[in-house]
């Protein structure tokens, strides 16, 4: 008797949403990817308790087909690819079709959207992958998806989940990086009725990571911009006296994307070389872009890590492009300090 028989798609989202939905963070990770790729200025984000309780994530974006409503909730249901070859020329953040069903089938979900400017769109209700309701309702353009009580229906899971203000710097770790990678955004964040992060999206990434990082740090900073045959680095590097004593203020991004990558990162303390004190660290937000085909996205269900089909060409790029503002800067005699 066969014993092989294929999981039914409640039992997949559940297992696809222990890759995906780690915890809160990447809850807000995954809402807010589908609204800059929904062409979206404005997003914010209202967590209570560390996003344990509650996540809602509002934005003026293209907002949801009435017709498409309940298919975004289907597994590897997407607008944003076709086929295979699509795969190799990723632009959008997104392209798996799996947030929604993954974070559908562990929370409660409201889902209030419109595509259209005359008041009128849907709302839906999903509880741990089922669909309660999907009614028409009364909408502005946009879309706003309430997530609440994550993880109620996995309690190993939420077991795992650490305190209020470990989950809540994941978020806002996140949020930096999405203020900082799109300063064309206004984007703001609160938690439990505080304003965490507000940025107007007037497009000026100095202001960004002044309201992150301080106006000191704004101050600090060193403006990056290059180019060769294959890449585009734009951004801005700390001078070598603005250090910090961790890693967690480099930020590198890919065709808008933040990704981590060890490789760039140490390109990039090389640039500084000799001039950071030891166990010091500069601020740096670094924009690559480069053509969809020659990195690869699909590596990650978070899709945070990236391949690089030139990596022994990219690196050098980076680190050189960086050392040369450095160095110009080192040039300039510093203004001799008497006690
Ligand atoms: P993916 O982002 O990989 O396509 P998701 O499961 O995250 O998959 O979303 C499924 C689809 O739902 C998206 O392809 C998009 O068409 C639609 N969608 C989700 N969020 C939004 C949003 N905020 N605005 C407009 N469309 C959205
Ligand atoms: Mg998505």
């Amino acid at each position: 008797m066969a014993k092989i028989h294929i999981l039914d798609e409640h039992i997949a989202n559940q297992i696809a949403a222990g890759e995906v939905v780690e915890r809160p963070a990447s809850v807000v990770k995954e809402l807010v990817e589908n609204a800059i790729d929904a062409g979206s200025t404005k997003i914010e984000v209202t967590i209570e308790e560390g996003g344990l309780q509650s996540i809602r994530v509002t934005d003026n974006g293209s907002g949801i087909e009435p017709d498409d409503c309940e298919s975004a909730f289907y597994r590897h249901a997407t607008s944003k690819i076709t086929n295979g070859r699509d795969l190799f020329h990723i632009t959008s953040l997104g392209f798996r079709g799996e947030a929604l069903p993954s974070i559908a089938s562990v929370s409660k979900i409201a889902l209030t959207t419109s595509s259209k400017e005359d008041g009128l769109g849907r709302k839906l209700i999903i509880e741990g992958g089922n669909l309660l309701s999907n009614d028409d309702s009364a909408a502005p353009r946009g879309t706003e998806f309430v997530v609440k009580e994550l993880f109620y229906n996995t309690p190993a899971r939420l077991k795992y989940m650490k305190t209020i203000q470990t989950e809540l710097g994941h978020i806002s770790d996140y949020m930096y990086r999405i203020a900082l990678s799109h300063p064309g955004i206004g984007i703001t964040l609160r938690h439990n009725d505080n304003t965490l992060l507000q940025t107007v999206g007037n497009g000026d990434l100095l202001q960004v990571v002044a309201a992150i990082y301080g106006t000191q740090a704004a101050k600090a900073m060193l403006p990056i911009q290059a180019e060769d045959k294959d890449y585009s680095l734009q951004g801005y590097v700390s001078i070598p006296e603005w250090t910090r004593s961790n890693r967690n203020a480099i930020s590198t991004f890919v065709n808008g994307r933040y990704i981590r990558n060890n490789g760039l990162n140490h390109a990039i303390l090389r640039a500084y070389h000799t001039l950071l004190p030891i166990n010091r660290y500069p601020l740096a937000i670094l924009s690559l872009t480069m053509h969809p085909s020659i990195v690869d996205v699909n590596v990650h269900p978070a899709k945070l890590e990236v391949r690089f089909s030139k990596e022994n060409e990219l690196y050098p790029f980076v680190e050189q492009a960086i050392h040369a503002v450095l160095r110009q800067q080192v040039l300039i005699p510093q203004p001799v300090k008497h006690p």
